[in-house]
């Protein structure tokens, strides 16, 4: 009945507007009851890179059962730990690494700049920086973030060759089944001189990208990948070198080189992974 509903809505093209309102109301309970329950850990500790704000601790964020064992098994970095959300204004880990990334490692001022499916703190902060165009397969999911933000399929960029000095691809490309056709699309939209963000989860255990282009099915994706929406798991090792094939000069910048911005309550582990064009 569920799909069937969901079938529904999405022939009437409704369905991923609704659901952004669904997300966008459960975010504001869910921001009111943490920052309830976190008064008591506020000071010294983590300080929120949006907002500013300073807690003890931030709160976990932990899988669902149905991915729990792809993620741990696999030694997924996928967003998941101990200080996850800013209890108060709910950043999550994987936005602030952007901010820092922003902040630290490139010049975002009045460049042209290719945001995919738009985070709201990211797109936020970065809107009165750069000159950001957004773009998402399902564009509606986005609108109450940027609601001017246009259709694009990342396998089939709508953009002439060398628009973008910087592109974000912050977790897109492990949803993409021809994600080498995606990653060729970013360097072609990439200038000379650009440079892409393009953070994706990866196994710190296996030693070879699982993929499976016959499997379809959001159940078996879910047990299989660690979300029902994706379509494999890479190694840092084959992602780096397929982004390499596509193009990209690949700068991989490591954990160890980004603890100095621990106090932002960053995933353990996770680089930043970027991809120049020269
Ligand atoms: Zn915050």
């Amino acid at each position: 009945m569920k799909e069937q509903i969901k079938t529904f809505l999405k022939r009437l093209g409704l369905y991923h507007l609704l659901q952004s309102n669904y997300r966008a109301t459960l975010e504001l309970l869910t921001r009111s009851k943490n920052k309830l329950a976190y008064n008591k850990y506020k000071g010294s500790g983590f300080t929120c890179n949006y907002c500013g704000a300073v807690y003890q601790r931030f709160v976990p964020h932990y899988p669902a059962a149905d991915i729990a064992e792809s993620i741990n098994s696999n030694k997924v970095i996928a967003g998941y730990g101990e200080n996850v959300f800013c209890p108060n204004c709910m950043s999550k880990s994987r936005e602030r690494l952007i901010k820092v990334a922003i902040d630290n490692f490139l010049d975002v001022e009045n460049k042209e700049l290719l945001h995919f499916s738009p985070e709201k703190k990211v797109y936020n902060y970065l809107k009165n920086k750069a000159r950001v165009t957004t773009a998402d397969i399902s564009p509606a999911f986005y609108k109450n973030i940027d609601p001017s933000i246009r259709f694009a399929d990342a396998t089939k960029l709508d953009f002439a060759d060398n628009s973008f000095d910087i592109i974000i691809a912050n977790h897109i490309l492990e949803h993409i089944p021809d994600d080498m056709k995606a990653m060729k699309e970013m360097f072609r939209v990439l200038k000379d001189n650009g440079v892409a963000i393009l953070q994706v989860p990866w196994s710190q255990s296996l030693t070879t990208t699982i993929e499976d282009p016959l499997i379809d099915d959001p159940v078996k994706q879910a047990k299989l990948y660690g979300q029902k929406d994706h379509v494999r798991i890479y190694t840092l090792d084959s992602y780096t070198t397929r982004l390499g094939k596509a193009g990209f000069k690949v700068k991989v910048i490591p954990y160890s080189a980004l603890m100095q911005f621990s106090m932002h309550a960053l995933q353990e582990n996770e680089p930043l992974v970027l991809g120049y064009k020269t």
